[in-house]
């Protein structure tokens, strides 16, 4: 059985003294759990941070991941950083196309198939974020948004498609509090493991992590469902009893 992957996503919040702080209450309660018999935790820091968190991570069961990454491989490209210099720093995850990134920086879903490309290039694992507007759902649209996002990502990565991670996260439910019912979650996650299977015959290896407001409070009622393998974190994730929480459910999902 595969282990649930929990992401935390700590966006554009850290300073040094936080990220310690954080980075080894985690530890303490990973171990404390026992969690890396039933869950791959990882946290998605800013880049600047990478150097600091990957010292407190290494040789802990507590993975290193980034929250973007340049569709470039090297060069003119000011402010960028590329998937080669993640690596360097121990990078194992990479979000790409998070929706803030699709909304506020205007990429695309060609833009977000290459990141992933190149990601899985360098041995990142990258985590494609897929998910409708509040628009789009209410105009019964969310399974041609997704689907259209999911395809480009499917189309430029071909075979090794299975070797991605998919973050299912409406953008309606980031950040407000709303959080996608188990069973519209659910519902979401089959169409998307179902236009996997129609690409790859892993399909079935890939997780498929929700995200959207999940917190200690509602995490057990969305692992529990079938096509959910974890999710990804985002408020939740900066407090480190809540995180831990969230861990200890995926423990009790996977039991
Ligand atoms: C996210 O940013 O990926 C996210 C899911 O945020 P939140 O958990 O705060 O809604």
């Amino acid at each position: 059985m595969k282990k649930n992957l929990i992401a935390g996503n700590w966006k554009m919040n850290a300073s040094l003294e936080a990220n310690d702080a954080l980075v080894r209450a985690v530890l303490a309660g990973m171990g404390a759990q026992g969690a890396d018999a039933f869950a791959t935790v990882a946290v998605c820091v800013p880049a600047p941070y990478l150097a600091q968190v990957r010292a407190l991570q290494s040789g802990s069961p507590l993975e290193l991941g980034a929250q973007d990454v340049s569709c470039h491989e090297q060069g003119a490209f000011t402010g960028e950083v590329s998937a080669a210099m993640l690596r360097e720093f121990g990078v194992r995850f990479c979000i790409v196309g998070h929706s803030e990134r699709r909304q506020y920086h205007g990429e695309t879903d060609a833009v977000v198939a290459q990141k992933a490309k190149i990601a899985l290039a360098h041995g990142i694992t990258p985590i494609v974020c897929v998910g409708e507007t509040l628009e789009e759902r209410e105009a019964g649209r969310t399974e041609e948004t997704v689907k259209r996002q999911m395809a480009a990502v499917i189309h430029v990565n071909g075979h090794c498609i299975s070797e991605i991670c998919v973050a299912y996260e409406p953008v309606w439910a980031i950040g407000t509090g709303r959080t996608a019912t188990p069973e519209q979650a659910q519902e979401v996650h089959a169409l998307l493991r179902r236009q996997l299977a129609a690409a790859t015959a892993h399909a079935e290896r890939v997780h498929i992590l929700y995200g959207g407001s999940m917190n200690a409070a509602n995490a057990a009622g969305l692992l529990a469902q079938g096509d959910i393998d974890g999710g990804l974190v985002g408020g939740a994730s900066l407090k480190a009893a809540d995180f831990l929480q969230i861990i200890a459910s995926a423990g009790r999902a996977a039991g």
